[in-house]
């Protein structure tokens, strides 16, 4: 500040995470984007929860608000793992170390208020946007207020929240009240709810009678599209008011979000410790849209970024990609050129972009809907990943984000020129997919394709490598414990990676959370679309087993495939699960160790 000139703040942003200034990181992007426009912004990172702590009293009480993040993703999630253990590690603070307080928004907006008495306090991220009416929580195993009760902010933004900070900033300055701004929620009397607002199961309803998360789910489904009714949430007296979601961002506006300055670097405060790890990842990568169409049940990501996908131009992809060639560290490589879904880029809907809803069918799933223009976009972006291989400085261009194998057909079912264009050139030996399962039950519970869909563009993928000379493989991403998984549906998986000899990488472990599909399923047992009933695997040893059987070359596994193919009576797959161990065992001791991270 004194380095600016500055002797005050407008605002204030206060993020659990250590401060990275990198596009991939929401607060940088919020700080960047009213600095643009001519606010002064501090940031508050890794708040010191003591009472005197340092950082509160670093920085002066903000002129117009402080905005608080629990951080990058949920504070839960990150603290414990989906068995509810702590976990070891927070690779969005310095060093790794953990100390980031469970529901942090709540933590830091109380902290807030106490330092700064008087400044609006606004919460948003990750955290709050989906905790933004009553919810179920995981790990207390209960129903939740909304956020915005439990933290007596003065107001949520959800969704991406550039537009509305802004437009945050320019009402308190002109000294205008913060009520009725859409993709916002407030709390209000039930005299001042609008005309036209629409009840939903209030948390005390909800807290008696679980089932109710359906219509809830229903009604934030059905509302979430602009000039939809807003949503209005009993809480004891009062109510939480969701204001309806804003248009899509058009090419214009997300340009100018990622043309901002970013140092793509961590705060310089956080080298003692080494830095921020979850940069690492990113640092050198591209994020070409926002948004996606899949509509997966365990995803919260529609309810945060929308189903419409909102694209960067070319223009702008190029202007970064030519300024990560200027940055002094970069070797030549861009390990991704991608988004939430990388093939999803320029990817449109005639009825989406009207901003009219579509409930009644999925994008993607059982097949791809005719009204996707998957030819022609698909060309987009493989025309995109060209011209970043041809910046000059760029020796590759890979793509790390997943990619959705459904997607590289075209309409008459051959695989689209991407495909090979992908194979050849922008994949680093391993091109990473999502079946997430290979039970046919589990998938449709998941809103996921058939895996037939799956091993069909794993033979092509295979022969294509084989005839283009490319020792590439397929990496695969598993859920297990999901709503609609038996252990018979996990040994069906099991049966299918046996017989590929292979022991996935990446295995996660179901987590519902707030908002999502998956999450109204675990919690009333019932799909909330079409009303089937769901198994729950809730107990932690089925868990465990279902997590074995995937996981199954792990020598700790042993024991919980063993117990769960006798289970299911499924001792005939025994002799050849202790083969393909033994097989395993000998090759581990003529070879050097090769890292097994499943799990
Ligand atoms: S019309 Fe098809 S592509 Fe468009 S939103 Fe509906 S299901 Fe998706």
């Amino acid at each position: 500040m004194a380095a600016r000139g500055w002797d005050e703040l407008d605002v204030l942003l206060v993020t659990g995470d250590g401060y990275v200034d990198h596009p991939s990181f929401g607060v940088a992007v919020i700080g960047r984007f009213l600095e643009s426009q001519g606010y002064r912004v501090g940031i508050l990172d890794v708040p010191d929860l003591e009472p005197d702590g340092a950082g509160w009293e670093r920085l002066p009480a903000p002129r117009l608000y402080v905005g608080v993040s629990g951080g990058t993703i949920d504070s839960m999630v990150t603290n414990y793992t989906a068995s509810r253990k702590r976990r070891r590690v927070d690779v969005y603070r310095p060093g790794g170390k953990t100390g980031r307080p469970n529901i942090a928004t709540i933590a830091y907006t109380s902290q807030a208020r106490h330092h700064f008495p008087g400044v609006p306090v606004i919460i948003g991220g990750l955290e709050a946007g989906p905790r933004r009416l009553a919810h179920y929580e995981y790990y207390q195993d209960k129903m939740r207020r909304s956020i915005l009760v439990d933290s007596k902010a003065d107001l949520l933004v959800w969704g991406m929240g550039e537009r509305q900070s802004l437009e945050i900033a320019q009402r308190l300055e002109r000294g205008e009240t913060l009520s009725g701004m859409a993709m916002t929620c407030e709390v209000v009397r039930e005299s001042e709810l609008p005309d036209g607002a629409r009840h939903v199961p209030g948390f005390e309803e909800l807290e008696s009678d679980p089932d109710l998360s359906i219509p809830l789910f229903e009604a934030v489904r059905e509302e979430n599209h602009p000039g939809a009714a807003p949503l209005a949430q009993r809480h004891g007296d009062r109510f939480v008011l969701q204001h309806p979601p804003l248009s899509p961002s058009t090419e214009a506006e997300v340009d100018s979000y990622y043309d901002l300055p970013f140092a793509r670097n961590w705060h310089p405060d956080h080298d003692a410790a080494g830095g921020i790890p979850a940069l690492e990842t990113v640092r050198w990568s591209i994020n070409t849209h926002r948004g996606c169409m899949a509509d997966c049940s365990f995803c919260s990501i529609t309810f945060h970024q929308g189903r419409t996908i909102q694209g960067r131009s070319e223009e702008s992809v190029l202007r970064e990609a030519a300024k990560l060639v200027e940055h002094v560290d970069f070797r030549g490589t861009i390990t991704d050129v991608g988004g939430p879904t990388a093939n999803m880029y320029g990817l449109g809907c005639k009825l989406l972009e009207k901003g009219e809803p579509c409930l009644d069918r999925d994008c993607l799933t059982p097949n791809v809907c005719p009204a996707l223009r998957i030819d022609k976009e698909s060309e987009g972006y493989r025309r995109l990943l060209g011209l970043v291989k041809r910046t000059a400085g760029v020796k590759h261009a890979f793509v790390s984000s997943g990619i959705r194998h459904d997607l590289l057909s075209g309409k008459d079912g051959k695989l689209l020129p991407l495909h090979k264009d992908l194979v050849e050139n922008h994949v680093s030996g391993r091109m990473k997919l999502a079946p997430e399962h290979a039970s046919e039950n589990t998938l449709r519970v998941m809103n996921k394709p058939s895996f037939e869909v799956y091993e069909k563009y794993e033979a092509a993928y295979k022969a294509d490598c084989k005839s283009m000379g490319r020792d590439q493989h397929l990496v695969n991403y598993f859920i297990v414990g999901h709503p609609g998984t038996t252990l018979e549906d996990a040994i069906e998986l099991f049966e299918k990676l046996l017989a590929r000899n292979y022991s996935p990488e990446q295995v996660q472990e179901f987590i519902p959370l707030p908002m999502t599909r998956g999450c109204v399923q675990w919690v009333t047992g019932k799909d909330p679309i079409n009303g089937e009933s769901v198994h729950v695997p809730r107990s932690g040893h089925e868990r465990k087993m279902q997590k074995a059987l995937a996981c199954w070359r792990a020598p700790e596994s042993r024991p919980l495939v063993e117990e769960a193919l006798r289970t299911c009576g499924r001792t005939d797959l025994l002799g050849r699960y202790r083969h393909a161990i033994r097989q395993r065992a000998r090759r581990r001791t003529a070879e050097p160790l090769e890292l097994d991270t499943c799990g």
